[in-house]
């Protein structure tokens, strides 16, 4: 493996936050809504009907190209790429061809720049339900076209990317970008994300690219990996047995975990576009596009930087709250309301349900936990019972009594007993095995739930050392 490299464009398709459709006013579908419940004679494709550009998308669009440092050009235009398939009721999608709204810009993964070529407009096309029987060889197929005419950005990297982790962690980090700009809600799961890594391998030190695949219907971002992976694999192994990359359009099955051939790629030549005749060419307003650029929140780059330095988390901690904004800004937060920094991270990475209360909660409960007025594991009740009841963590404490025994007295006697019952872990904490103060404090869990652990601790030290 180590004499071949490999190359990774990626086209990214991702649905802006809009409510209508791209050039008509029916409402954007929600999932699993009845079919052909969205459309209307534009989006159907009727003859005679005149397109409408959605403002919306348009924007969401640029706040994307301009939070991936694009030039926005003076001038776009939309195009006509023509092809049948029966999904596609015009015989011809809108989309962008040689004017796209953006060009030239780029996005920091771990440090290293991933070129973007474009981020353009178009739509989406309707979706084919394929029902079959095989007992009585009976085969249906239905057009579903609640999806047509929704817009999608497409997002297109230079082949910069040379792994499968590196085109995962560009797909997430581009998610990441698009929910914190609130331009997509960029839910791969929901369709609202796809991913089109296209893949070719050259040998080490090589410029010249090799042949490429271009692999459709991804659907998470372990597929992408898994996709990817296999992908490199299957071309290295075509290309050490003397033979040759087909460049062609494949498949990824879930099941069978592997790419299939679907059909050989067309050229853009292929599709004859050409300018759409019922739209006007796009002169945009460059007030309104500083206008843009100035609205744009702190980016995810930005705001991970600043959370080590400012709070001084650990960088993997800082990577997993600054990929929410929601999270972020719950961090953010809670710590105001003063809760200690890297204790809030730990709530917030390790307890998904944490991220769903207020910040004046977290920072409450977080704050009972680390002054020791209740153990971690009471904790975690009181966020269960904080989210179900919308109650107070520390009205929850004092209900159920959840004050923890910090009474040095009955902590003392609690802490004897657990010495005089476990001798061969005292005597090996005696002779320098500090480890065994891990099974002393076990069992003290044990013996007294409710026991303050740092206190406990400290006294089982002090015990322990007095002999
Ligand atoms: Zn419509």
């Amino acid at each position: 493996m180590s004499d071949w490299e490999v190359v990774i464009g990626m086209e990214v398709h991702a649905q802006p936050r809009t409510r209508s459709k791209m050039f008509c006013g029916c409402a954007v579908a929600p999932l699993n809504s009845p079919p052909n419940t969205h459309v209307c004679e534009i989006c159907l494709g009727l003859p005679g009907v005149l397109p409408v550009i959605n403002k919306a998308a348009v924007e969401a669009c640029l706040k994307t190209a301009l939070a991936l440092s694009c030039e926005i050009p003076l001038h776009t235009k939309f195009d006509r790429k023509n092809y049948m398939y029966p999904d596609l009721p015009k015989g011809y999608q809108i989309s962008q061809y040689d004017l796209p709204m953006s060009i030239d810009g780029f996005i920091e993964i771990e440090g290293r720049k991933v070129r973007i070529r474009r981020v353009h407009l178009e739509e989406d096309t309707g979706k084919l339900i394929h029902a079959g029987d095989k007992l009585h060889k009976a085969w249906e197929s239905f057009v579903d076209l609640n999806r047509a005419g929704v817009p999608l950005m497409e997002i297109v990297s230079e082949p910069d990317l040379r792994s499968a982790d590196e085109a995962r962690d560009y797909a997430m980090a581009l998610r990441t970008l698009l929910r914190t700009i609130g331009a997509s809600e960029a839910e791969m799961e929901k369709g609202q994300l796809r991913a089109e890594p296209n893949i070719s391998v050259r040998r080490a030190g090589t410029k010249e690219l090799g042949v490429k695949t271009e692999l459709k219907n991804i659907n998470s971002f372990r597929a992408l990996h898994r996709a990817i992976e296999y992908e490199v694999k299957r071309q290295t192994g075509v290309l050490e047995s003397g033979g040759s990359v087909k460049q062609e359009t494949r498949g990824w099955s879930e099941a069978e975990q592997r790419t299939f051939p679907q059909r050989s790629k067309e050229g853009a030549e292929d599709y004859r576009y050409f300018p759409e005749p019922d739209l006007p060419p796009l002169q945009l307003d460059r007030a309104w596009i500083e206008e843009l650029r100035k609205s744009l929140p702190e980016l995810p780059g930005a705001r991970r930087a600043r959370l080590v330095e400012q709070y001084a988390l650990p960088p993997a901690d800082a990577v997993l709250i600054a990929s929410e904004r929601q999270y972020a800004d719950l961090f953010e937060a809670a710590v105001k309301k003063g809760a200690p920094a890297k204790a809030t991270a730990n709530w917030i990475i390790g307890e998904p349900s944490a991220r769903e209360i207020s910040p004046v909660y977290l920072a409450e409960l977080v704050k009972l936990v680390s002054d020791g007025k209740i153990n971690r594991d009471q904790g975690r009740e009181v966020l269960a019972e904080t989210l179900s009841s919308g109650k107070a963590p520390h009205v929850i404490v004092s209900v159920r009594g959840f004050a923890q025994e910090s009474d040095s007295g009955k902590l003392e006697t609690i802490v004897r007993e657990v010495i005089s019952t476990n001798p061969q872990a005292v005597s090996d904490y005696r002779a320098g095995k500090k480890q065994a103060l891990g099974a002393l404090m076990a069992d003290l869990k044990k013996k007294a739930p409710q026991a303050n652990p740092k206190l406990a601790n400290e006294l089982l030290q002090k015990l322990l050392s007095a002999g």
